[in-house]
């Protein structure tokens, strides 16, 4: 069975008397410490890690990472926006989007770094910033992720431009003048390192190829392990190589290309639970019957296991202390409170159509239920507002273990407030 991951029983209990469930919680010693960790990663020339925002973009969040020197990687204009808003410099942004924003002129003069995602975004660019500098996202043609959805790389992926594109880059830039001084490469959520390895290097056959090219970015998609039968990416463990590639092309070429790496899970996923409460306990009959938890928060605040089939402890909280209670065990299908077949958080570990029962602590209404690994894509990616249920409060327990209100619960109220009612 899993178990809590920073939080301890009375302190999950305490959070959920004091806030309500379901509540989100972050534990700041672990998001230093994931920093810490990625601020390690074996480079020969210099390293810039810029935190994902789209993972987790409360700003107390990408406060807490901007004062350890961490920048931001933004996924739209929007984000741009709110990074802004939220105390992060200009210059610490930069942007890689599936959408072109509109303001898009006004983010550049702000001084956000660009990485054109397409040859449409390179030619825009050149268009409104002739002779300026710019990077360019390739897709490697490799992908690799936890699931098909997770992926973003290969043909079958339409993120960034693919690598047999070049020419047309090159072309691109000249008409423009446009200098490409970064590539950009990101391969998927989860990915197998052997992979994202390849990867790097095919990456660096592309800096090789742009001679402007200063700093490569490899993107994030390390995989953590949220399960303990997962295994986390080892980063001393695939930097090696990386940085000994970076080493042999500066031997070859003399061009000491600056690293950038941009973890979104790596930095977060486990540095966030979910506290819910069990608010019914039902069961069917027959040969199949089996016995369900219902709780009071699920893909309002959670969509990956029904999104993708992740996997996510889920760790039971008796309301009572009675240790031998503690210790029998059941097996349950886990659900959320939607009217929603698909709001189940126990799905199949591969196939998000099949349920998989979880042995957990014996249950009774009103006990807490912890959905632990659920500081990435959570908060950020859920189906907020389905069924009229308002967006959970968020919390962050800093170093003195002081729970902190980051985000309110919101009201009905702010669930409609921008309908207009002309009937
Ligand atoms: C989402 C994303 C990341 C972060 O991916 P993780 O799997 O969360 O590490 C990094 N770079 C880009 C461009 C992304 O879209």
């Amino acid at each position: 069975m899993e178990a809590l991951k920073f939080l301890s029983s009375q302190q999950a209990k305490d959070i959920a008397a004091e806030f309500g469930t379901p509540v989100y919680v972050y534990d700041r010693a672990s998001l230093e410490a994931n920093a810490s960790a990625a601020l390690a990663f074996p480079n020969a020339f210099g390293l810039t890690v810029r935190f994902a925002m789209k993972s987790c973009p409360n700003a107390n969040i990408l406060r807490i990472f901007r004062d350890l020197g961490l920048h931001m990687d933004a996924s739209s204009g929007y984000e741009v926006q709110r990074a802004i808003l939220g105390g992060i410099p200009a210059d610490r942004i930069s942007l890689s989007t599936q959408e072109f924003p509109e303001d898009f002129a006004e983010l550049h003069r702000f001084g956000v770094r660009f990485n054109a995602c397409s040859l449409d975004q390179l030619r825009r660019f050149g268009q409104l910033f002739p002779s300026n500098r710019c990077g360019v996202r390739f897709n490697p043609g490799l992908g690799s992720g936890g699931t098909g959805k997770t992926n973003v790389g290969g043909p079958h992926s339409s993120f960034g431009i693919w690598h047999e594109w070049a020419d047309q880059v090159e072309a691109i830039a000249a008409e423009h003048k446009v200098e490409i001084t970064r590539i950009h490469t990101h391969i998927g959520s989860g990915s197998d390192p052997a992979v994202w390895e390849k990867v790097a290097q095919m990456s660096l056959d592309l800096v090789r190829r742009f001679p402007q090219v200063t700093t490569l970015n490899l993107g994030g998609g390390y995989k953590v392990a949220r399960m303990t039968e997962e295994r986390s990416t080892d980063l001393k463990k695939i930097g090696i190589p990386v940085k000994q590639a970076f080493e042999t092309l500066a031997e070859e070429t003399g061009r000491k290309i600056h690293l950038e790496i941009e973890p979104g899970t790596f930095l977060v996923a486990n540095a966030g639970a979910i506290i819910t409460s069990i608010q019914d306990i039902v069961t069917t009959g027959g040969s199949e019957g089996a016995k369900f938890l219902k709780l009071d928060g699920g893909m309002t605040e959670i969509l990956r296991p029904s999104l993708y089939a992740a996997q996510h402890p889920l760790i039971v909280v008796p309301k009572s202390n009675q240790a031998s209670e503690a210790e029998q065990t059941e097996n349950y299908l886990v659900v959320g409170h939607c009217c929603e077949s698909g709001d189940i958080l126990t799905t199949g570990k591969d196939d998000p159509e099949a349920l998989q029962p979880r042995t957990l602590t014996t249950a009774k209404s009103g006990d807490l239920l912890v959905i632990e690994g659920a500081g990435a894509y959570c908060a950020g990616m859920s189906a907020k507002n389905y069924n009229s249920f308002p967006e959970a409060a968020e919390v962050l327990v800093g170093k003195d273990r002081i729970a902190h209100l980051i985000r309110k619960r919101q009201k009905l109220e702010q669930i409609f407030q921008n309908e207009v009612t002309v009937v």
